[in-house]
């Protein structure tokens, strides 16, 4: 057996902005070229269907978390490697999920906040800005970063394709050992 067959989640956190949807799709789309059984649960669309009516207090977010981690648990037992795209700001359910999952990678993408606002892919940067948008994190909602990711992407000085082969990389490390 490969790394390829080895379940196996891939834990995408940071800022709004910072490349979390961009890089998981593109690691997505490298990892079925070489025949992996991948599933992606991207924040934004686990908000409007499996986490549906949660907010952004800290005890929403924790259970927001702790569903994608659930699911993510069931498809990594299956030898599916499951792709987590959520800002996941807090360090203790990041850990709690990391411990329930077991083969587990954390991947920290990392843009200074200035670089996000910047970017405001969706426009929400400025509604926080604005006060339109309350409990925004970076703005005025915590964000603790991971203290030792398997991965950091720095999305401000690494092209995208960098940052995938980083992610890569470290998949067929760890998935390699657990393999043999
Ligand atoms: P998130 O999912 O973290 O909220 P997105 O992936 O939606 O972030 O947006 C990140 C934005 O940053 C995209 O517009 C993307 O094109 C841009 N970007 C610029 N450089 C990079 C890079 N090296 N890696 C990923 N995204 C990048």
């Amino acid at each position: 057996m490969d790394w390829r067959q080895i379940g196996m989640t891939l834990w995408f956190t940071g800022l709004s902005g910072a490349g979390k949807t961009t890089i998981s799709q593109a690691v997505e789309k490298e990892l079925r070229l070489k025949g992996c059984k991948v599933e992606i649960l991207d924040g934004d669309i686990v908000r409007q269907n499996l986490t549906k009516g949660l907010g952004f207090s800290r005890e929403d977010r924790d259970e927001n978390i702790r569903r994608i981690g659930f699911v993510a648990n069931l498809l990594t037992r299956n030898q599916v490697i499951v792709l987590v795209s959520a800002i996941s700001p807090y360090q203790e359910i990041r850990n709690e999920v990391r411990q329930r999952i077991g083969n587990f990678i954390e991947v920290y993408v990392n843009a200074p906040l200035e670089v996000c606002e910047q970017r405001d892919v969706k426009g929400l940067y400025k509604k926080a800005r604005a006060g339109v948008i309350k409990n925004f994190t970076g703005i005025d909602d915590p964000y603790e970063p991971p203290i030792n990711p398997e991965v950091e992407c720095r999305t401000d000085k690494e092209s995208l394709e960098q940052s995938v082969a980083k992610v890569i990389a470290q998949l067929a490390h760890l998935g390699s050992k657990l393999a043999s």
